[in-house]
């Protein structure tokens, strides 16, 4: 837990719900599906990502499958610009372009619809908590290899103590309340 919280990041922290040992033994889960059940909390998260970024020249948002759908769409929709899915390997029907990136066990694959991923753009790439940044780093790379460009990055929650910072630091991310330790 983060030692001095702001009365906007304790009502955040009020909103996640954490759960000891998911999915394995060891792991503290942040749950911020909870969020989404309380729309205080949800329009908090939505405020404080829109003050974020309301100077920042942003084409679009790239949203990871599942969590980040939920922020980035609201998001999108506000700002009026366009919404693209990175969604797990094997869902999208038309031509994809995909990154891999590693989990504890094994490998994991995101796809983009490639045409979607237009070149160019400076693109908002939105997911739920950044633990060891991995997943960010693949997405961000993939933009950049279709010659668009990272705007940012934005999840709610951030684990730094997984040094994510190593991996992604120079995508800038941006997140609402960070956690200590597990
Ligand atoms: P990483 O690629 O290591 O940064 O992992 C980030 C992804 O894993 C995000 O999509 C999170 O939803 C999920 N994740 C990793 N650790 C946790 C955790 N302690 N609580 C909730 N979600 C997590």
């Amino acid at each position: 837990m983060s030692t001095t919280l702001t009365p906007t990041q304790k009502k955040i922290d009020e909103a996640i719900y954490k759960v000891p040992d998911f999915p394995k033994p060891g792991i503290l889960f942040y749950d911020i599906t909870s969020i989404f059940t309380q729309p205080q909390a949800f329009a908090l998260v939505m405020q404080e990502m829109g003050r974020l970024y309301q100077n920042q020249s942003i084409d679009g948002v790239i949203a990871i499958e599942s969590r980040g759908f939920l922020l980035a769409a609201p998001f999108a929709l506000e700002r009026q610009i366009p919404l693209v899915l990175a969604r797990k390997k094997g869902k999208l029907p038309r031509k994809t372009t995909a990154c891999s990136y590693s989990l504890e066990y094994g490998e994991a694959t995101l796809e983009i619809h490639i045409e979607d991923l237009t070149p160019g753009k400076r693109w908002l790439i939105v997911d739920d908590l950044i633990a060891t940044g991995g997943t960010l780093e693949a997405v961000c790379k993939m933009v950049e290899a279709h010659k668009a460009s990272v705007a940012g990055i934005f999840s709610i929650v951030g684990l730094p103590f997984l040094n994510y910072e190593q991996k992604i630091g120079r995508y800038s991310p941006q997140t609402l309340i960070n956690y200590d330790s597990e």
